[in-house]
């Protein structure tokens, strides 16, 4: 039986409309397990000969299947190392996104941080930097770096103003303001 694609969790509507964080919450480990099980683990595997570097994506998904993301992190930081040609940079970008996904969710801070700030800080993407910036900002917070982090929430506002998370960071920059003044 074909295994069901999994929904992606995100807010309730009632909760969403009164703030600016991001509407998907992202896959639970278990849920990154299921997904990853729907690979047929094609013999030709036209995903890899489609790929502008030969990932071997179904080996990535397999360990992911498996819930071995240490190993399934080991094929993110291949495709890193492989599409450093300027033309896949995007490849690049969403490899390390990944990469800083998976420190996060096995509670790597310092390893998160690193990557979320190689994609904010070498990559120009409306969708992927607004979000790296933002949780970079988040975990310097965690780290007592707050002022790096209001550094990268600076950032964040001048490079992208019309993202919300841009704008979910200025209303904390001027809640801080407003009780610095207080
Ligand atoms: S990811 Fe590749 S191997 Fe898996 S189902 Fe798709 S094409 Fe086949």
């Amino acid at each position: 039986m074909a295994i069901p694609a999994q929904a992606m969790p995100s807010q309730d509507p009632a909760v969403r409309r009164g703030n600016m964080s991001e509407v998907a919450l992202g896959y639970s480990a278990e849920q990154a397990q299921v997904e990853a099980m729907r690979c047929l683990q094609c013999k030709n595997a036209p995903c890899v000969s489609g790929c502008p570097v030969g990932i071997r994506i179904p080996d990535f998904l397999k360990a992911a299947a498996a819930g071995r993301f240490d190993e399934a992190a080991k094929h993110l930081n291949d495709a890193a190392s492989r599409a450093a040609a300027p033309e896949l940079l995007g490849l690049r970008a969403h490899a390390y996104a990944g990469l800083a996904r998976n420190a996060e969710e096995k509670g790597d801070a310092e390893a998160a941080l690193r990557y979320y700030m190689s994609v904010g800080i070498l990559f120009n993407d409306a969708t992927l930097v607004p979000e790296a910036l933002h949780k970079a900002a988040t975990l310097l917070d965690k780290l007592g770096r707050g002022q790096e982090a209001q550094a990268m929430r600076e950032e964040l506002k001048a490079r992208y103003p019309d993202s919300p998370l841009s704008r979910q960071g200025q209303t904390r920059t001027e809640r801080r303001e407003e009780k610095g003044n207080a």
